[in-house]
Parts: C-alpha cells; sequence; structure tokens
C-alpha cells in the first residue's frame, strides 16, 4: 500500500513529541521542611490553571490540599472541537483527576460545585460541609456569553464541557442522517446547513472539521449524503482569527474557502430561534447553529463580592492576589491580569499553567517563611490554529507558518500538552489511523438518558423527531 510521505512525517513528529512529554512530566521533588502546622490549600477548579497548581502542591511538606471540580476530571479543552465531529473520543482527551493528582492521606479530590466563598470565615461553599482555606487559589474558568441574549442558548449550544461535545456531535450526525430522509430538497438544504457564529479559533477548527466530516467521510457513506453540507462561519470583525496577524488571518480564510466553508465577515447575528439565524434583513435557515463566540468568566467576583472586570474576570495584581482579600488568588480565564504593557493577558492555556506554576511557588516560599516572588510575567511561546488536514497558522513573534509546517507543530504541542502518556499515545495513534484512512472512528450517535444530561446536552438535543437510525449494539 502506498502512504503519502506526509503520514511519516506526521508520524515521526508525533511520536517524538509524544516521547518527549513523557519527560515533560517528571516532577520537582518535595524540599524539607521544618515540621509545623499544616497549611490548609484549596484548589477550586482542576483546568489547567488549578491543575498545574495542584500538581505542583501535592506532597509539598507542610501543605493539606484539597481539589475542588464539579466534574471528576481533567479536560483538554483545546481538543473538544474533535469530540464534537466525531475525530475523538471523550476518553482520548480527559483524564481522571483522581489518576492524574497523587494519592497521599495530606491530598484530597472532591467532585463538587462551589457556589460561594464565605472569605470572612475563609470557607468554600460546596454543597455539603464547608471546606476552610488558608491559601485559596481560585481557577473555575469561563462560561459561554451569549452578549446580553441568554435564550440563544437554547438553539444555539456552546463548547465547553464533555456534555455541550457529546450534544454537538449527536446534533452534527442526527442532521445528516435525517437530511437522507428529507421530504424535500428546502428541508435537506436546511438539515444541511451548518452555522458556526464566532470566527476565533474554536469556530475555525470546528468549520474545517465539519466540512472535513462532510466531505471525505459521510458523502462516501452514502449516496444520498452526497449533497455537501453548506457550512457558514460568522463574525462580526473585519478578519477570522482576529488575534493572529493578519497574514495568518487571511491564511486561514483561504485555507476555510478550499473546504468549502462560506466565511461571513462584518456581520452581526441579530437574533436566534429555532433553527433560524438572523442577520439583519436576513435569514438564514439551518438545522444546526454552534455558538463559538465570546466567553466570561465563572461568577468568582459574586464569590467575592469584588466589581468584576471585563468580561467578568476578577482583578488581580502583579502577584495574582485579590486586593482586601488576604490569601485568595484567582488564575486563568477567571483572572484580569495585566502583561508587563499593562494589555489583558489573553484567555489561553498556557498562561492559565504559567499562572498556576507561579502561585504554587507563592504558597511553598509563603509556607516556608520566604519572600514573595516577583511579579507573574507570563511568557508567550507561540500561538497556533488548525483549520483542518495540512492546514494550520502558527505565529511565534515574526515568524509567521502556515500550511503542513504550521499543521505538524500543531499536532505536536497538542500532543505534547495532553495529559498522561495514555491519551497521548490514543490521539497519535487516531490521528495517524485518520490521516491514512480518511476515517474518524466515533461517529457515533448515543442517546443518553435525561438524567444524566446537563443543561448544555438538553439544548444541544435535535429539534424534531429523528429518522429511524440504527443504534449500535
Ligand atoms: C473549545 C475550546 C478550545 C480552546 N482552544 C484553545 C487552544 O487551542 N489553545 C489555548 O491556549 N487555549 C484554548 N482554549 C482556552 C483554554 O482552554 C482556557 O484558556 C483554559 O482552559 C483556562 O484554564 P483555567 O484553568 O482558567 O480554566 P479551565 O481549564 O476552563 O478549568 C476550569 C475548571 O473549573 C471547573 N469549574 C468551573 N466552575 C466550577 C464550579 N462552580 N465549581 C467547581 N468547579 C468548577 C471546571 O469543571 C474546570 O475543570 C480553548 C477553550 C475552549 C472552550
Amino acid at each position: 500500500m502506498t502512504r503519502k510521505p506526509a503520514i511519516w512525517i506526521a508520524g515521526a513528529g508525533l511520536a517524538l513529541a509524544a516521547g518527549m512529554a513523557v519527560r515533560h512530566e517528571s516532577k520537582a521533588r518535595p524540599a524539607r521542611m521544618a515540621p509545623g502546622p499544616l497549611r490548609r490549600v484549596v484548589v477550586l477548579g482542576a483546568g489547567f490553571g488549578g491543575l498545574q497548581a495542584a500538581l505542583d502542591l501535592a506532597e509539598q511538606p507542610g501543605i493539606d490540599l484539597t481539589v475542588i471540580d464539579a466534574h471528576n476530571h481533567h479536560l483538554f479543552q483545546p481538543l473538544l472541537y474533535q469530540v464534537a465531529t466525531a475525530a475523538l473520543s471523550p476518553s482520548d482527551i480527559a483524564s481522571p483527576l483522581r489518576g492524574i493528582i497523587p494519592d497521599s492521606p495530606r491530598t484530597r479530590v472532591l467532585m463538587a460545585t462551589v457556589d460561594g466563598i464565605d472569605t470572612v470565615g475563609r470557607t468554600v461553599i460546596c454543597g455539603g460541609e464547608p471546606v476552610p482555606y488558608d491559601d485559596l487559589i481560585i481557577a473555575t474558568g469561563s462560561q459561554a456569553s451569549y452578549f446580553g441574549h441568554p435564550s440563544w442558548a437554547a438553539t444555539a449550544p456552546s463548547l465547553k464541557n464533555l456534555d455541550d461535545a457529546l450534544g454537538l456531535r449527536n446534533c452534527i450526525l442526527v442532521a445528516f442522517e435525517r437530511a437522507l430522509h428529507a421530504a424535500t430538497n428546502v428541508e435537506r438544504d436546511r438539515l444541511l446547513t451548518f452555522v458556526l457564529i464566532g470566527g476565533g479559533p474554536t469556530g475555525v477548527e470546528m468549520a474545517g472539521s465539519i466540512a472535513e466530516l462532510s466531505r471525505d467521510i459521510l458523502a462516501h457513506d452514502d449516496d444520498g449524503m452526497r449533497s455537501p453540507a453548506r457550512i457558514i462561519l460568522v463574525d462580526a470583525a473585519d478578519r477570522v482569527l482576529s488575534e493572529f496577524a493578519p497574514d495568518l488571518s487571511a491564511d486561514a480564510a483561504a485555507a476555510l474557502k478550499s473546504l468549502g466553508v462560506t466565511v461571513r465577515l462584518g456581520v452581526k447575528v441579530t437574533g436566534i430561534e429555532n433553527g433560524m439565524v438572523q442577520l439583519g434583513d436576513e435569514t438564514l435557515a439551518a438545522e444546526t447553529v454552534i455558538w463559538t463566540a465570546g466567553t466570561q468568566a465563572t461568577p468568582v467576583a459574586d464569590w467575592l463580592g469584588v466589581k468584576a472586570g471585563r468580561g467578568g474576570r476578577v482583578v488581580v495584581n502583579p502577584t495574582l492576589q485579590v486586593a482586601g482579600h488576604a490569601g485568595v488568588r484567582v488564575i486563568g480565564d477567571a483572572a484580569l491580569a495585566l502583561d508587563t504593557d499593562g494589555k489583558p493577558l489573553p484567555g489561553l492555556a498556557p498562561v492559565a499553567k504559567q499562572q498556576g506554576r507561579y502561585v504554587a511557588r507563592a504558597i511553598l516560599r509563603h509556607a516556608r517563611g520566604g519572600r514573595q516572588p516577583a511579579p507573574f510575567r507570563y511568557r508567550d511561546y507561540g500561538t497556533l490554529a488548525t483549520i483542518g488536514r495540512n492546514k494550520a497558522v502558527a505565529e511565534f513573534g515574526a515568524i509567521h507558518l502556515s500550511g503542513l509546517p504550521a499543521w505538524l507543530m500543531w499536532a505536536g504541542a497538542h500532543i505534547f500538552f495532553l495529559i498522561g502518556f495514555r491519551n497521548r499515545f490514543m490521539v497519535t495513534a487516531q490521528w495517524l489511523f485518520a490521516y491514512a484512512t480518511h476515517d474518524r472512528a466515533d461517529r457515533l450517535i448515543v442517546e443518553r438518558p435525561e438524567r444524566e444530561r446537563g443543561i448544555a446536552s438538553t439544548r444541544a438535543r435535535p429539534r424534531s423527531p429523528q429518522p429511524p437510525v440504527a443504534k449500535p449494539g
């Protein structure tokens, strides 16, 4: 069998990255410390920032650690869109927290939703009994923001957790199945129209991935699916990926076009309801509408009783502490921290991870009677976004890359930063398989019982009756 040389290049790159990543996980040895009272450190949220802090604090002498998260797993959000488009399984990008955070008598992992914080009594309120703290790290991240239109959430689901991704996967695959049974061409066109609102990395990645799913995979399954999907990416800005340099935005838009995605820029969504998207005077009929636009911080400002900054984020000082709340630090997407130029740091995984590492170090120093570290400084190692197979953009300061080299870097970097050898191995294997076969193994429509579905997936359910779909098993 002949294989494209690119497969081998990709394979070598990914295997190298997986190997490097194994070494990446080695943890600092606990420092010696004189016996004394334990410092109770509570970490809220075990996403990128919280998990990094927890890993650096776990098993350290003098530290009693409690990690609280609404979910029992750490989620690698940058690959969530691949679960939503049937390229990866949930377990490829998520790992149980109890398997990652070292098990020890002074480390607890609680699955609970934080409802508030008693800053006077220094306790966290999360369902049952309050959890006391000496030091609190808040890393509960962000959630979708519908720009003052919360009702849009019911018909335009967003992508933030595994429940959202599985709900969207069902919606997308069911739309394709129903298109086969459409009574009229108009109805089929509506079912095969996917509108993504927001041309940032998630919107671009989702649009490209749905286009490839439709063109390369579903079209080969059944003749009836050969009519291509209409994928429309809408953004009010004048370019996609506006956080990248203009030349890379242009490359991304061209790559989307080559996949058949229609990019509508400078267009504002004025209404969304039941399969209809309103763009001013124009109405788009679409069965699937996906919200990939704004986000806002989780309600940390309310919990602390402080005034929220831009995007609902909590303003923190240069050492990531909250003014007037001793021992409270906010990091990641929930924090409004400034870089050395006075600009807000972006909501990105590396920012959260570096902040997690920084606050853990600050708490350890304090516990050992040392001085506070110098102000937090974010090190930007570059930004990557993918559009599809062999299509990506990468910006490393003045170095701008697009196409295959950027795509290989994107793939290698994502494998490098996944948590755990199993996930790195599984994702590498799945991508190599998909690259060679043009197939996606996770094209499963799985009906989940009502009680297991969160609010997010309930709103992501198909809006009309389903066709006769063969259920697996
Ligand atoms: C679809 C998607 C794609 C992305 N792609 C990229 C990318 O390619 N590159 C990049 O750098 N960044 C990307 N990001 C952004 C990146 O994921 C975030 O910046 C990063 O996750 C922020 O880390 P965090 O620790 O602040 O919060 P998160 O990683 O979001 O973690 C928050 C944690 O808090 C928990 N939590 C929330 N509320 C509560 C509560 N009330 N009680 C208990 N627990 C709670 C959640 O369960 C979660 O585990 C993407 C985000 C999304 C949604």
